[in-house]
């Protein structure tokens, strides 16, 4: 297969492409990337010269710079490409709609025209809105978003339906929910915390700190999007999380205890307007039907993120953002 990684220089598509090369060595992977603040080419250092491996430097929004690859001809679309970060779409939704919403159509025009056989939209768990103290998210819950973020990453999970729906262009839209490992951009909640308490620096925790997120390390992620790349049924959402429910207080706790630093680094801030309280997933459609499940546990997993941060504390340096505060 000759695949387009849209976004593959940001966290989880670099990670994507590592493990696809090394899952599928005779596979190609094409990664188109604009590089904004979130897209490193070093995060790829290791695989440039791979000859399966290839990197473009293009906007999705701009058909004519992607095109030239459609017409090479390609076989799938794994659209990774994103404006990621809440507290950014609170500042610029305007740049968010562009990007999320106009760019995957772009990509979707395209896939129509040179009829790619799989496109797959790698959305978010953030679609669904937010839950109370129960209940999980299913493929079947009201898509009812609450940021200028969420709301355009389910525009575009709409455009995707609708370009199934109307011209049968074979897709998929996967919902995971939030990512941890390596590579993150140190703007989003653990890197961003390791950073700072490796620094000595406050510890910047919106509200009570008790907002839960289900937490997945991002290989099992890449995992579940190659199963339903090959073997997801055409149409159909499939949403993927590990179970691993925690409060933002208790997952800079475990960064503390790992690294040996006080709590009194804590500092509670002003809430982030439209702060979704909890998200929390309902996996077991993927794991039925594609026969996915994660392979690693939150306690290991964590762990052996926090040592790979501290490892290349030189990365974080070298990307890090002026932004300062914590989030999704
Ligand atoms: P990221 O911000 O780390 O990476 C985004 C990448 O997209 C960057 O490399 C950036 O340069 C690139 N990009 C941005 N605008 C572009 C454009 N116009 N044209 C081409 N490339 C462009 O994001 P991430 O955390 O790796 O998330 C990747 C995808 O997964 C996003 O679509 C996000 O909504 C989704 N997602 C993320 C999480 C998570 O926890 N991080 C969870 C579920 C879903």
């Amino acid at each position: 297969m000759k695949i387009v990684v849209t976004g593959g220089a940001g966290f989880i598509g670099s990670n994507f492409i590592r493990y696809m090369l090394s899952q599928h060595p005779h596979d190609e992977f094409i990664n188109v990337d604009l590089l904004t603040y979130a897209g490193n080419s070093g995060n790829l250092m290791e695989v440039q010269t791979n000859p399966q491996y290839r990197f473009v430097k293009a906007d999705i929004r701009d058909k004519a710079a992607v095109e030239p690859l459609f017409k090479e001809g390609i076989d799938a679309v794994v659209n990774f490409a994103a404006e990621s970060h809440v507290d950014r779409s609170i500042l610029q939704p305007d740049l968010f709609v562009m990007t999320n919403v106009i760019g995957t159509q772009t990509l979707l025009d395209l896939s129509r025209q040179y009829g790619v056989s799989k496109f797959v939209q790698v959305s978010t768990d953030e679609v669904y809105g937010t839950l109370g103290a129960t209940g999980l998210f299913t493929e079947e819950s009201p898509v009812q978003p609450n940021s200028p973020y969420s709301a355009s990453k389910a525009g575009a999970d709409l455009l995707v339906r609708a370009y199934y729906e109307t011209f049968g262009l074979p897709i998929n839209i996967t919902r995971c929910s939030n990512n941890y490992g390596p590579y993150q951009f140190p703007e989003k909640l653990i890197p961003l915390i390791i950073y700072n308490a490796v620094h000595n620096k406050p510890l910047p925790v919106y509200g009570d700190g008790l907002n839960v997120r289900d937490w997945l390390y991002v290989e099992d992620h890449c995992r579940a999007i190659d199963l339903v790349l090959r073997r997801g049924v055409d149409g159909e959402i499939y949403n993927i999380g590990g179970h691993n429910e925690r409060s933002n207080l208790q997952v800079i706790r475990t960064i503390l205890t790992e690294l040996n630093k006080p709590e009194s680094l804590i500092q509670h801030i002003e809430d982030r307007p439209g702060h979704d309280r909890r998200y929390a997933i309902n996996a077991d459609k993927i794991r039925k039907e594609l026969g996915w499940t994660p392979q690693y546990n939150y306690e290991s997993g964590i762990r052996a993120t926090i040592r790979w941060y501290q490892d290349n504390i030189a990365w974080l340096e070298q990307v890090l953002t002026p932004l300062g505060e914590q989030g999704d």
